[in-house]
């Protein structure tokens, strides 16, 4: 069963302190090599100036006087040193402070060298000494001369060391974990404030926000995002609420104007004629209220990313005279010309019935605002060989400065009541731009009082 805190405050406290004691354990093992490298470096450097001294005594001074003096000569040592000196397997001299049950083994005849030797040794008595020996040629014979140390004390003082560092480790422990609590709790603090205001967010407060502390560090920057994530949704919901109550209040229009007519009829007996008359307001008013929920029908698809789309390449001119011939009865009635201009082989790629309706829609409004006997042009232009843009264009009344950015939102109708008359919602223009925002294209107008034109480009097949 593996333990793991739920709050993160304790987990980094215990990492914490768990590579503090990582740490802890590499730091003493170095010190410790470190150290008995250093005192074993040491004793071997006191080990050879003992032997040079030794090698100059034997060299300038009578060895008689010598056995006398060696323990006077030299200054008293920080570790006891220890000298032998041996003439054909025979201990010549031994350091008299010596207990004499010290018994280090003989010379062997190949430590009869020139050169100052090395040796670590355990006697039986369990003690640890090194020593250097080299053969020294004195009174015409090879002597050897041989000084150990104990070197006991170096490992005493490791051992020491190493159970200091075991005594003082649960201590270190506790303080690191201790801060590593706190010094996390402080990191985690923002946290702890965004938490409290984030729970009071509710849709009755979106405008509330973050606390930001401080926006360079992550914390700042996580509450910068997430006040950003508010702002987009706080907009989509201010949408949605209006996007509701003007669809609410243009689905009554219809509705209240059937009631009307209907209540109206049934006040007193009329002709036969009068009757078909009610009925037919009654289902004008139907086919307004049939467009404008399919209109909504279909944006609420969009919104979604639920329209299935059926893309083919097609001839942008051959599609633009196909599709506008549905519409020319309406442009006829109202005396209008329609003009479609373009060349041919311009090929797009696009889903045709989504399209259709968009162009539609824009033909739709420039027949709606023209007055009678105007002109609308529809063209198909070859944008630089990479894009195809379509041009609906009229000799219309024109769009005020002010009201060309809203036409393209839900419900914008810049004459209420004259658009009304005429049938339209303020949705087909919010419908054409979705139509082409998912053919990647783009939709501007451009508006006078003598006349409004809109443009599409989409990406043309090359
Ligand atoms: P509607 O269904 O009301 O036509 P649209 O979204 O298609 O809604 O258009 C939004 C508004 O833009 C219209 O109410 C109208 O005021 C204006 N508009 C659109 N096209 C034209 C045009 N060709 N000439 C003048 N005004 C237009």
């Amino acid at each position: 069963m593996t333990f793991t805190p739920q709050n993160i405050r304790t987990r980094l406290a215990l990492k914490y302190t768990g590579v503090f004691a990582l740490l802890l354990f590499v730091y003493t093992i170095v010190t410790v090599l470190f150290l008995y490298f250093y005192f074993s470096n040491q004793l071997d450097l006191n080990l050879k100036e003992e032997l040079e001294i030794v090698q100059e005594l034997l060299h300038y001074s009578n060895y008689e006087i010598k056995s006398k003096t060696f323990e006077m000569q030299h200054e008293p040592k920080r570790f006891e040193r220890l000298v032998e000196i041996w003439s054909d397997s025979i201990l010549e001299y031994r350091s008299s402070a010596f207990n004499e049950q010290l018994i280090f083994p003989e010379p062997r005849s190949d430590h009869l060298s020139h050169q100052p030797h090395y040796l670590s040794l355990t006697l039986p008595t369990g003690e640890h000494w090194r020593m250097i020996y080299v053969a020294v040629p004195s009174e015409g014979r090879q002597r050897l001369v041989r000084i150990s140390m104990n070197e006991d004390h170096i490992l005493d003082q490791m051992k020491e060391y190493f159970l200091f560092m075991t005594i003082v480790a649960p201590l270190f422990f506790g303080i690191a974990a201790l801060a590593g609590y706190i010094m996390a709790k402080q990191a985690l603090a923002p946290i702890d404030r965004m938490v409290v205001h984030a729970k009071r967010i509710g849709t009755e407060n979106l405008k509330e926000r973050l606390p930001i502390v401080n926006p360079n560090d992550e914390l700042g920057n996580l509450a910068i995002v997430t006040n950003e994530l508010l702002d987009r949704i706080q907009n989509s919901f201010e949408r949605l609420q209006r996007f509701t109550a003007d669809a609410s209040h243009e689905l009554r229009t219809p509705l209240t104007a059937m009631r009307s007519v209907g209540e109206v009829g049934l006040q007193d007996s009329r002709p036969a004629e009068q009757y078909r008359e009610v009925i037919g307001s009654m289902l004008e008013e139907n086919a307004r209220l049939t467009r404008l929920v399919d209109s909504l029908l279909l944006l609420s698809k969009a919104d979604s990313g639920k329209v299935p789309l059926s893309i083919e390449n097609v001839d942008l001119l051959q599609f633009i005279k196909e599709s506008s011939e549905v519409i020319t009865v309406l442009a006829e009635e109202k005396e209008q010309k329609l003009q479609i201009e373009g060349i041919d082989g311009i090929i797009v790629t696009i889903d045709k019935i989504i399209f259709r309706q968009a162009l539609l829609n824009l033909i739709d409004n420039a027949i709606k605002y023209t007055s009678g006997g105007g002109i609308i042009v529809i063209r198909a232009l070859n944008d630089e060989g990479k894009f195809a843009t379509i041009e609906v264009s009229d000799n219309g009344p024109g769009i005020p400065k002010e009201d060309q950015e809203k036409i393209f939102d839900r419900f914008y109708r810049v004459d209420k009541d004259r658009s009304r008359e005429t049938g339209g919602a303020g949705l087909g223009l919010a419908i054409v731009q979705w139509a082409v925002r998912i053919h990647h294209g783009s939709l501007s107008v451009e508006s006078s009082p003598s006349g409004s034109t809109f443009r599409i480009t989409i990406p043309q097949v090359v």
